[in-house]
C-alpha cells in the first residue's frame, strides 16, 4: 500500500476553494517535487498530510491511517509526518542541540541523555555537529535551517513534508540546504518537496507534479514534465521560472 493516499481532496476556507479535488499517492521511499504558481494550493494540501489542515471533503491516508479531526488522531500523524518550512521556526533561546532534542524529550518522554545522543546523531547528518552548543542568532539561515531538518528528523518521521525550504536563504546558502536533502533521499527518505529549484527537481525527484488552481494539472518522471510539458499551464509556469 502506498504511504500517502489521497483521495478527492477538497479544502475550503470559508467561501474560497483552495484544493478542487486532489488525488495522490506516494510510495515508500518516493521522491516527490510539487510545483506551481503562487496561491495554488502547495502548501496547503503539504499542510493536510500533516494534520496542519482538516480535509473539507475526500480523504488523507498516512501509512495506513485516515486523517480525523480529532486531536489524539492529529498528534498521532504530527508525530509519524516531519514538516520543514520556508521560515525555520526556531527557538531563539535554546541551542541547536536543545531545539533537536525538545521534541524527543516532551513528546516521546526521552531521557535527557538519550535525547542528547539521538540530538547529536541527528545534527552530525546535516553536517552541524560542532554547533551543537550555538543559538539560531549564531548560526546561517542555512545553518538553521538544517537544524530544523535534524530537529524534524530527530521524530523519526516516516514521510518528511519540506514547503520551499530555500526560498529565505541568501542563494549561496541553499546549496547546503539541498545537499542535506539529497542525502535524505539517497538513504531512502519518503519526501514531498515544494520548490523552484528545478535542479534539485531534476536529479532528485522521482516524479514531479505541477498543481494549478487547487488541482493537480500534470504529473511525470521529472524530465518529461520538465522537459517537455504536456499542458499549455505547465509549459507558461516553467518558461517564467527560466
Ligand atoms: P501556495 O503554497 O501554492 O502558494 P497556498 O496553499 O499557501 O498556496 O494558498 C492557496 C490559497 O489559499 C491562497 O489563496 C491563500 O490565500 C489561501 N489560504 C491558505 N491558507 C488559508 C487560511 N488559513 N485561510 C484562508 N485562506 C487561506
Ligand atoms: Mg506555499
Amino acid at each position: 500500500m502506498a504511504l500517502v493516499e489521497v483521495r478527492n481532496l477538497h479544502k475550503r476556507f470559508g467561501s474560497l476553494e483552495v484544493l478542487k479535488g486532489v488525488d495522490l499517492q506516494v510510495e515508500p521511499g518516493e521522491v516527490v517535487v510539487f510545483v506551481g504558481p503562487s496561491g495554488c494550493g502547495k502548501s496547503t494540501l503539504l499542510r493536510c498530510l500533516c494534520g496542519l489542515e482538516v480535509p473539507s471533503e475526500g480523504e488523507v491516508i498516512v501509512g495506513g491511517t485516515p486523517v480525523r479531526d480529532e486531536p489524539k488522531a492529529l498528534q498521532a500523524l504530527h508525530r509519524r509526518v516531519g514538516m520543514v518550512f520556508q521560515r525555520f521556526h526556531l527557538f531563539p533561546h535554546l541551542s541547536a542541540l536543545d531545539n533537536v532534542t525538545l521534541a524527543p524529550r516532551k513528546v516521546l518522554g526521552m531521557s535527557e541523555d538519550e535525547a542528547r545522543a539521538l540530538g547529536k546523531r541527528m545534527l552530525a547528518l546535516v553536517h552541524l555537529d560542532s554547533r551543537a552548543e550555538a543559538f539560531p542568532s549564531q548560526l546561517s539561515g542555512g545553518q538553521q535551517q538544517r537544524v530544523a531538518i535534524a530537529r524534524a528528523l530527530a521524530m523519526k518521521p516516516e514521510l518528511m513534508l519540506f514547503d520551499e525550504p530555500t526560498s529565505a536563504l541568501d542563494p549561496e546558502l541553499v546549496g547546503e540546504v539541498l545537499e542535506v536533502m539529497r542525502e535524505l533521499a539517497r538513504e531512502g527518505m519518503t519526501m514531498c518537496v515544494v520548490t523552484h529549484e528545478m535542479g534539485f527537481a531534476a536529479d532528485v525527484a522521482h516524479r514531479v507534479l505541477f498543481m494549478d488552481a487547487g488541482k493537480v494539472v500534470e504529473q511525470g518522471q521529472p524530465q518529461q514534465v520538465l522537459r517537455e510539458p504536456q499542458h499549455p499551464r505547465t509549459r507558461e509556469f516553467l518558461s517564467r521560472l527560466l
